[in-house]
């Protein structure tokens, strides 16, 4: 694609990456298919390849970018189907987390959108402040007619039952002598909604042999705020991550994380700090060595399976674990190595509409999403559907009873650990 930026526009780094990323798309369209959004729309503003002649006017022009730019951009899901689809390796990844940063800096949003924005940049990434917000958004839902119905949409996804708040850190030692040290990023939302898997994470990596350690000082990956182009408080995010775990004392051999959504961000810390001299080159370590648990999980390999009741398994590929991270054939080899007979879901390049924020921000197109990727889940039969993420397990969970795990407790569970609880609630075929 042929670009019209000036001298001064290209000696912005932003700028000159944006331009060798624009520069290798040659308009094939083989992206098209492989995108959620057009696949609901028709429409190719809503397609990778429209969205990138967007972004390439609007960051040419710089400036406040037009409403129908926004409109189409915001509606991306930053899924990467198409980064994998595209066969000339078009950066969409980068590209698209520029354009979001320029957004953020060129665009006035409306006041319901930036409350929504300024609550969720603010309340998801703390744990405590997030626990108390669940806590108040029960009540709140009899509020619900009377709220903007962005922020009336915040306490629909609050659960029934908040699980217990409990710190896991600390070293976490296994039997013998551990054949690796690990440190594991707990999490914003996942240590207040899915301590589970953390706790599950904890039994299995040292149950193999592994000593695993949750740093008191490491949090939210940035992951979150970086998707609502708020660069500045991505990188405070993730240099406390790199601090805290680069000064763990004895070093670490990998940086385990569970949510897939923040393993992709983790991975590419080393990106984001390449222009800071001071940081450079601990983010590059620590992206060198932060992995997804079913990659530290197949190097170790899966111990003795013990017996258990036959379950049939729906395998969803996160966006962030597959396209992000291309990690397919790792999750569905342990799952079927520990004695589950795994199915996969049609359609299974698609986005479940989860997407970090984008199930808060864009309802409508996610719940599009969201029941589409359920009918295909439904269709395979299974008694329940797994996953390396826990915001697709949040948002498929609004469609089905189905019950929903992580990955990593049926791993668990099936070498030694407790039932994972989504499955103490009686379903057919699950005893
Ligand atoms: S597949 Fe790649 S090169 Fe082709 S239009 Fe899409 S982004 Fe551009
Ligand atoms: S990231 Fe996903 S939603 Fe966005 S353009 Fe690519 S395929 Fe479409």
């Amino acid at each position: 694609m042929k670009t019209e930026f000036t001298a001064d526009q290209l000696d912005q780094p932003p700028i000159a990456e944006a331009n060798e990323i624009l520069r290798a798309c040659v308009h094939c369209g083989f992206c098209l298919s492989s995108c959620p959004t057009y696949a609901l729309t028709g429409d190719e503003l809503d397609s990778p390849r429209g969205r990138i002649y967007l972004i390439k006017n609007m960051l040419e022009g710089g400036g406040p970018p037009d409403a129908d730019t926004v409109h189409h951009i915001d509606r991306c899901l930053s899924c990467m189907s198409c980064l994998t689809a595209c066969p000339s390796g078009v950066d969409y990844m980068h590209l698209v987390d520029t354009a979001r940063g320029h957004i953020q800096t060129h665009h006035r949003r409306s006041i319901v959108d930036r409350l929504m924005r300024w609550l969720m940049a603010t309340i998801l990434p703390r744990p405590g402040v997030f626990r108390a917000a669940l806590i108040m958004a029960k009540p709140a839902q009899m509020f619900r007619g009377i709220l903007p119905n962005t922020v009336g949409r915040l306490t629909e996804f609050a659960p029934n039952k908040i699980p217990p708040s409990g710190s896991l850190v600390g070293i976490h030692r296994p039997d013998g002598p551990p054949v690796k040290r690990i440190a594991m990023l707990a999490g914003c939302v996942q240590s207040v909604l899915g301590g589970g898997i953390n706790e599950a994470t904890i039994r299995l990596l040292t149950r193999h042999g592994c000593e695993v350690i949750v740093a008191p000082d490491a949090g939210c990956c940035g992951a979150l705020v970086q998707h609502m182009g708020h660069e500045n408080s991505a990188r405070s995010q993730a240099r406390a991550n790199i601090q805290a775990w680069s000064s763990i004392d004895g070093g670490v051999d990998a940086v385990v994380v569970t949510a897939s959504g923040c393993g992709t961000t983790v991975k590419d810390y080393g990106h984001m700090f390449a222009d800071d001299p001071d940081m450079a080159q601990a983010a590059a370590s620590i992206a060198a060595i932060a992995k997804d648990v079913t990659e530290i999980m197949a190097e170790l390999g899966l111990g003795v399976a013990v017996p258990l009741p036959d379950v049939s398994v729906a395998y969803h590929d996160a966006c962030s674990l597959q396209h992000g991270q291309g990690i397919r054939a790792e999750p569905r080899a342990l799952l079927e190595q520990a004695g589950f007979e795994v199915s996969d879901i049609a359609e299974g390049q698609f986005c479940c509409g989860s997407a970090g924020t984008y199930n808060l921000l864009q309802p409508e197109m996610a719940d599009a999403l969201g029941a589409r990727k359920v009918g295909h889940v439904d269709a395979t039969g299974a008694h329940v559907v797994a996953s390396g993420n826990l915001g697709c397990m949040i948002q498929m969970a609004r469609f089905t009873e189905r019950p929903m795990v992580h990955t990593v407790e049926l791993l668990d569970w099936a070498t030694g650990g407790p039932k994972p609880t989504a499955l103490e609630i009686p379903r057919a075929g699950v005893s």
